[in-house]
């Protein structure tokens, strides 16, 4: 199986989180390999030379094999949500860390609406003053 090693594979890959640029899912024979892929030359193609390699698995094996490369797209795929400061522009559900009275609490749910941040039960009242929410960060569905 010599001759399939580095044979270039088609799948639905995010682009490169770098620059933006096309990667995509080689055959390594015995692991899989997510990077640019050399015989695309184009210039949508990612230029930063990034990759992820997958977990190995026996070349006969086709179910391990299917299922490095599933693990390894997923992994891909999957961005961290990125915390902000400030207030947020858009209305809507966040996950924020709050410090109130200098007790904090990593992971709460607050609504941001009307220039306030509030709890889903009461929304005659900001839950918190502005200054207790530490970061936020939008919740991404799925
Ligand atoms: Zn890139």
């Amino acid at each position: 199986m010599a001759k399939e090693t580095g044979k270039i594979i088609k799948e639905s890959l995010r682009p490169c989180p770098f620059c933006n640029g096309e990667v995509a899912l080689a055959d390594m024979g015995h692991y899989w390999l997510i990077t640019r892929a050399s015989g695309m030359k184009t210039a949508t193609m990612c230029k930063c030379r990034v990759f992820m390699e997958s977990d190995s698995f026996h070349a006969h094996d086709k179910e391990e094999k299917q299922k490095a490369k599933e693990k390894v797209i997923k992994a891909w795929n999957t961005r961290p949500n990125p915390w902000h400061t400030g207030n947020p522009t858009e209305e809507g559900d966040y996950l924020v860390k709050l410090d109130v009275e200098r007790h904090v609490y990593p992971y709460y749910v607050l609504k941001w609406s009307k220039g306030g941040w509030y709890s889903h039960y009461d929304m005659d009242y900001p839950a918190c003053p502005q200054h207790s929410v530490l970061k936020w960060q939008k919740i991404v569905e799925g």
